[in-house]
């Protein structure tokens, strides 16, 4: 997922001032995707165990209650949510890739848990003090182990608090001053688990924007903002090939180069000369398509453009366009209007029959020997053939 980090527009990395999200929905969608494998497994124990317990704690009822209608209704509670659980982690199962699915999990379990306890705790009056115990662990449950959105939680954590509340009010056994510490250590532990879950999901976005941000500057040109020659030598080429194998496509490569560069350094200077290259790189990537064609600064002021199912005729469309386009543009810089123009070499690429075992240093030998002829035929120039015929 990382991999299409270069061309796309910058994410926004800045977080929620309450809330630890990101404000972009775009950047906090991406982090939901690449953290789910962690959320999933975080969710799948913290539901099991608590599962279990939930169940295995029907023995207290008995023993408080002994066999009545009220022990079965409340067996009846727990095990609703365990099956409640387990149903969230079928969803969860069934749809792998959903982030829904993984907060409608969690936030089902935790409010079918909480309804029940409430249960509970009304049928069973005799114990305040040990159902506001389990209540703290329930909340820092809520709040810490099952992954939701914090304002999920915090809505679930505050209303049970609440309704806790009321009802031992409701029960009144409590004397009022033990009923005040006891609101206040539910209060305490609310705050303490609100803290913490805002401190941990900062730090894992925190974490997500340090790793994508390492992960552009290893296939970016800092420059242009295009792939490095790494990413292409490393991944793109060979998924590219692979792909084109496995499904029998073709794809087709330009390989581009700016025709008198140095004449243009030498002339305004050096920082003039990477304003022209900013350049060209923008007309490069404007007229391609965004997340299916890669743009790659293959040297100094030589491109390889990577078009994955296009036959010659589009690849030659594309060239013409881009030749033209660039060479009609006026860049500017300091006050002055420069122009300058390009030459492209472009290859189509069947990976079928004869071209089955194509190496990517055929491919890019081949780009290389057409921009040649490119620049041979007088610069601001397209050549085109298929890798077969080259
Ligand atoms: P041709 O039309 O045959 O391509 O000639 P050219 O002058 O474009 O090609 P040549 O290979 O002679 O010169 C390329 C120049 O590009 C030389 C090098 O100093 C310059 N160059 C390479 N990388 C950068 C860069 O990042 N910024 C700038 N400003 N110049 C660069
Ligand atoms: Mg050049
Ligand atoms: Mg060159």
């Amino acid at each position: 997922m990382l991999d299409t980090i270069a061309q796309q527009p910058q994410l926004d990395f800045s977080l929620r001032c309450l809330m630890p999200e990101f404000r972009s929905v775009e950047t906090e969608r991406k982090f939901q995707l690449y953290h789910l494998e962690r959320s999933k497994t975080s969710l799948r124990t913290t539901l099991v165990f608590c599962s279990f317990f939930y169940v295995a704690f029907a023995l207290t009822d008995i023993g408080v209650l002994g066999y009545t209608r009220v022990t079965l209704i409340l067996l009846l509670g727990r095990i609703l949510v365990a099956v409640t659980a387990i149903g969230g982690l079928l969803l969860v199962r069934i749809r792998p890739d959903s982030i829904a699915a993984c907060q409608i999990a969690a936030t089902a379990a935790e409010l079918v848990g909480m309804v029940t306890f409430m249960l509970i705790v009304y049928h069973r009056p005799t114990e305040i003090p040990w159902h506001a115990m389990s209540m703290c662990i329930m909340l820092i449950v809520v709040y810490i182990f099952i992954p939701n959105r914090l304002i999920n939680s915090l809505a679930i954590a505050f209303t049970t608090t609440a309704s806790f509340i009321v009802i031992v009010v409701g029960i009144g056994t409590l004397k009022r001053a033990d009923m005040l510490t006891m609101s206040m250590l539910l209060l305490l532990t609310n705050s303490f688990g609100l803290v913490a879950a805002r401190r941990y999901q900062r730090v894992w976005r925190e974490e997500y924007k340090v790793q994508s941000l390492l992960t552009q500057l290893t296939v970016q040109d800092p420059l242009t903002g295009c792939y490095n020659r790494r990413h292409l030598n490393e991944f793109l080429l060979t998924a590219e090939l692979a792909r084109s194998r496995r499904h029998g496509l073709s794809f087709a490569v330009i390989l581009c180069d700016i025709d008198h560069f140095k004449a243009i350094n030498d002339t305004h200077g050096h920082l003039c000369g990477d304003t022209v290259l900013r350049s060209f790189a923008s007309v490069l990537r404007t007229l391609t398509r965004q997340r299916i064609d890669s743009v790659v600064r293959y040297g100094g002021e030589e491109f390889l453009l990577l078009l994955p199912q296009t036959k010659l005729s589009g690849a030659e469309a594309l060239a013409e366009r881009l030749r033209r386009s660039f060479a009609e543009a006026t860049i500017d810089y300091a006050g002055q209007q420069i122009s300058a123009t390009a030459s492209f070499g472009v290859l189509a690429v069947a990976v079928a029959g004869e071209n089955e075992d194509i190496s990517e240093e055929s491919i890019i030998a081949a780009a290389d020997k057409l921009l040649y002829q490119a620049k041979q035929a007088g610069r601001n120039n397209v050549q085109c053939a298929d890798l077969a015929t080259v």
